[in-house]
C-alpha cells in the first residue's frame, strides 16, 4: 500500500473548517474527507492509524488530551513491583509521524450530530465527516456511598492507568508486613473482566515475596468470575492461605466506603478495615459519550452506547461510531484487545462508506491474558462474529487454558511468555513504539 504525509500546514486548516473537504492537504490533492478520533487509547489509537493505512487520502485527526499514554495492560505488574511505568507508557511520535495522523492535544467537550462538529476545551471547533468515539470508562462516582475523587485519594482504584497505579504501589510498599489488602470488586459490566482477578493474584506475589504474613481480603459484588477455576487454583497453588474471596451471596458487595478509616462496608453492615484498600467500582462510558447522547439513558445497559454490530456506527447518532469500553458489543468483553480488534475493523468500515463501497461483516478476536505470578499465565481467547442480532462468540473457535495440563509449571511459562508477546505486539502495533 502506498502511503502520503499530511502536511502540518495543510492539516491545521482542517481543525477550525467548516468544511473538511477545502482544509485538508495530501500532498498535492485535498484529502477525500475528513475523520475525527476521541481518545488515543487501545480504541482510538488503533483506528486513527488504520483509517490511514486503509486510506491514505482521508485526513484523520485525534483529539487526546494526553502526549503520552499509559496502559491498563500491564499496570497490575506496576501495582505488584516487577514493571516499571515507564515500561508501559507510549508516545503518539508514529501516529503523527509516520501515518499522518494530526493530533490535537485537547479534551472533547461537545458533539453537535447537526453541523457534525467537535468542540473542544480550548475553543477549537472540528467538523468531521465520520467521528469515531472511544473515550473508554469513566468511574460512576457515588454508586458507592462515599466514593468520591477525594476518597480515591485515599482508596485508589487504579483502574485508569498512571497516577492512581503508583498511588497504590506506593501504599503497598509502605504496608508493614501482617498488614491486610481488601479489594472492593463490581458487579458486570466493567472494564477488564479478568482484572481484579489478575490484580489479586500479583500482589499476592509481592506480599508472598517481601511482606508474607500478610492477607488479601476481596470483597465481591458477583458470585462468579472470568477464567474463575484457573485463578483459584493459581491462589491454592501459589498463595496458600493468603487469599479470601467473599462472593455476592456471602455479603460482599460494598455499598458505602469509610476513606478516613480505610474502611468497606457491605450490603448488610459488616465493616472491613485494612491497610490498604483498592476499590473497583462500577463504571460507565467516559463523559463526552454521555453528553453527545450516545449511550443508553435508562435499562440494564444505562451508560453504555449501542452500535451497529457490523460497523459500530452509534444506533442513537448517524455517522458516529463508538468502539473499545464505551460501546455495547454484545459477547465481546470490555479489553483493550477487543478494542483493538474494533479499532481495525471500524477504519475498514468508514473507508468503505467513504469511498461508497458495501461494509463487510467482520469477524472479531479477543483474549484475554493474565498473569497469577510472573512466570505463570493463563488466557482466555474468542473468536466473534457480527450478525445483525448482535456480536456472537463462535463456537468452538476459543477456549481456556486447560486446569490440569501434562506439565503444568512449562505450560504456565509458556502462557506467561505469550502474555508478554501480546502486549509488546499490540502496543508496537497501535503506538508504534
Ligand atoms: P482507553 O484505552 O482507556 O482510551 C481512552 C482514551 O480516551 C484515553 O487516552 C483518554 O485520555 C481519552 N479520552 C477520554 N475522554 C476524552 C475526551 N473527552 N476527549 C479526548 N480524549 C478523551 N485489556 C486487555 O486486552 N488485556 C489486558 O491484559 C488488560 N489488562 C487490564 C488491566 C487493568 C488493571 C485494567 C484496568 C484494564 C485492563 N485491560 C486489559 C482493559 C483495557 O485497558 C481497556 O479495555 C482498553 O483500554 C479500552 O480501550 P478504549 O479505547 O476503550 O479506552
Amino acid at each position: 500500500m502506498t502511503r502520503t504525509k499530511l502536511t502540518r500546514r495543510g492539516f491545521t486548516g482542517a481543525l477550525l473548517a467548516t468544511s473538511a473537504l477545502s482544509a485538508c492537504a495530501v500532498q498535492t490533492a485535498p484529502a477525500k474527507a475528513h475523520v475525527v478520533v476521541i481518545g488515543g487509547g487501545f480504541g482510538g489509537a488503533t483506528a486513527a492509524k488504520f483509517i490511514r493505512l486503509e486510506d491514505p487520502g482521508i485526513a484523520v485527526t485525534l483529539i487526546e488530551p494526553k502526549s503520552e499514554f499509559v496502559t491498563c495492560p500491564f499496570s497490575n505488574y506496576v501495582i505488584a513491583g516487577f514493571k516499571q511505568i515507564g515500561e508501559i507508557t507510549h508516545n503518539y511520535n508514529a501516529l503523527t509521524g509516520t501515518h499522518g495522523v494530526r493530533h490535537v492535544r485537547d479534551i472533547a467537550i461537545a458533539i453537535d450530530p447537526a453541523t457534525k462538529t467537535v468542540r473542544t476545551g480550548s475553543g477549537q471547533s472540528i467538523r468531521y465527516d465520520k467521528l469515531v468515539v472511544s473515550p473508554g470508562i469513566d468511574i460512576r462516582w457515588g454508586a458507592i456511598e462515599g466514593y468520591t475523587e477525594a476518597a480515591a485519594e485515599i482508596l485508589p482504584h487504579a483502574w485508569q492507568g498512571g497516577a492512581q497505579t503508583l498511588l497504590l504501589r506506593r501504599q503497598l510498599e509502605a504496608m508493614p508486613d501482617g498488614g491486610v489488602v481488601a479489594l472492593a470488586l463490581p458487579p458486570n459490566p466493567y472494564r477488564c473482566p479478568p482484572g481484579p482477578y489478575e490484580r489479586i493474584s500479583v500482589i499476592a506475589h509481592y506480599l508472598k515475596t517481601t511482606k508474607p504474613r500478610s492477607k488479601i481480603l476481596a470483597l465481591d459484588a458477583k458470585d462468579a468470575f472470568s477464567k474463575q477455576p484457573l485463578f483459584q487454583d493459581g491462589w491454592n497453588a501459589l498463595y496458600p492461605g493468603m487469599i479470601e474471596w467473599v462472593p455476592l451471596n456471602k455479603d460482599g458487595r460494598i455499598t458505602q466506603v469509610i476513606a478516613g478509616e480505610k474502611t468497606l462496608v457491605s450490603e448488610f453492615g459488616q465493616r472491613h478495615r485494612a491497610d490498604v484498600v483498592n476499590v473497583v467500582p462500577p463504571q460507565f462510558a467516559g463523559k463526552i459519550a454521555r453528553d453527545a447522547g450516545l449511550a443508553n439513558p435508562d435499562g440494564g445497559s444505562a451508560g453504555w452506547c449501542p452500535v451497529d454490530p457490523i460497523t459500530f456506527e452509534s444506533t442513537r447518532i448517524k455517522d458516529i461510531h463508538v468502539i473499545g469500553d464505551a460501546s455495547i458489543a454484545g459477547a465481546m468483553p470490555k479489553s483493550g484487545f477487543a478494542a483493538n480488534s474494533q479499532g481495525k475493523f471500524v477504519a475498514k468500515a468508514i473507508a468503505a462508506a467513504l469511498n461508497g463501497r458495501p461494509s463487510f461483516a467482520p469477524v472479531y478476536a479477543n483474549t484475554c491474558y493474565s498473569l497469577l505470578a510472573p512466570d505463570y499465565g493463563i488466557s482466555v481467547a474468542d473468536i466473534y462474529r457480527a450478525t445483525p442480532q448482535g456480536i456472537v462468540a463462535v463456537q468452538g473457535a476459543g477456549g481456556v487454558s486447560p486446569r490440569t495440563p501434562a506439565d503444568a509449571a512449562q505450560f504456565r511459562h509458556l502462557e506467561a511468555t505469550y502474555t508478554r508477546g501480546w502486549y509488546s505486539s499490540a502496543t508496537r502495533e497501535i503506538w508504534g513504539t
